[in-house]
């Protein structure tokens, strides 16, 4: 059971300050939050947080799941996809360097047992990417002795997020393992073609000894978690967070 300084700390509201933003892709952008001065915020790879957006009532609460590890912890990055008439989403890519916004965090429970029980299987489309990057970073950043495989859907090439850092993690750690599948692919790609969950079979070997993570919108949770379960994945071993 928390305790009340626990409890405290688990919503504790910042005035943060945008330090960076930059477009992915056209429709995704990665944006920084620097806390104020002195200011750090504890949190478990995997955890959200929720940005205050102005409306013309009370602010809009909404969440948005932390990119950045948790040994960064004077700002965070968040990883946000333009929603066709969003509101919270267009706030977000209209912001600039300098705006003050407010958040709350850092919340939720989609994070990884500590040690590892197993060798670990990450599975994201678009911007699902972000709790898996906080995750990826902090365990290669532990040293952490399991495999960590990430197998990432997208619709074209230039949709996966983060590409060369996954490229560049995967050169530099011989324990992680990048998998990449398009659904819509321009002719000059060499890679797996098609979604996701059709591509796990091919992607993971010893499917039943592993632990999986996925995160996204819930057709993609549902159509993966089905095929887990039929490759002999035991539910328990299943984990998501969904967006929608
Ligand atoms: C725990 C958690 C973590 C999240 N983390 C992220 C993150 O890291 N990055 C990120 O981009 N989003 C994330 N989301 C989704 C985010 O909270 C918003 O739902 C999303 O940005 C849309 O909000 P909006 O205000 O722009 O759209 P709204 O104004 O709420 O909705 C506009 C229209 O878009 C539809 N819609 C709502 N959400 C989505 C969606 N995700 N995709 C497609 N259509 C949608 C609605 O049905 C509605 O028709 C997360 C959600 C949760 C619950």
């Amino acid at each position: 059971m928390p305790d009340a300084i626990e409890r405290k700390r688990a919503f504790e509201t910042y005035q943060t300050t945008v330090s960076l933003t930059e477009s992915l892709t056209p429709h995704v952008k990665r944006i920084h939050f620097q806390l104020p001065a002195g200011a750090t915020m504890t949190f478990r790879a995997g955890q959200f947080v929720q940005i205050f957006v102005p409306t013309a009532d009370k602010p809009r609460r909404t969440s948005y799941s932390i990119a950045s590890p948790p040994y960064e912890s004077t700002f965070f990055e968040l990883c946000v996809t333009l929603v066709d008439g969003g509101v919270s989403s267009t706030f977000l890519h209209n912001l600039k360097v300098g705006d003050s916004v407010q958040a709350m965090g850092p919340l939720g429970r989609f994070t990884l047992p500590d040690p590892l029980p197993r060798d670990i299987v990450f599975i994201a489309t678009g911007s699902g990417i972000a709790p898996f990057r906080s995750m990826i970073l902090d365990l290669v950043h532990r040293n952490a002795p399991q495999k960590i495989s990430l197998v990432f859907g997208n619709r074209f090439d230039n949709d996966i997020l983060y590409k060369t850092e996954w490229e560049e993690l995967e050169r530099q750690n011989t324990s992680f393992r990048k998998r990449f599948t398009l659904s819509r692919p321009h002719e000059t790609w060499t890679g797996k073609k098609g979604y996701v969950q059709d591509a796990l079979a091919d992607f993971i070997s010893s499917p039943a000894e592993k632990d999986y993570y996925i995160c996204g919108l819930v057709k993609m949770i549902d159509g993966v978690a089905e095929k887990l379960q039929q490759m002999g994945v035991p539910k328990e071993q299943i984990h998501f967070e969904r967006f929608d």
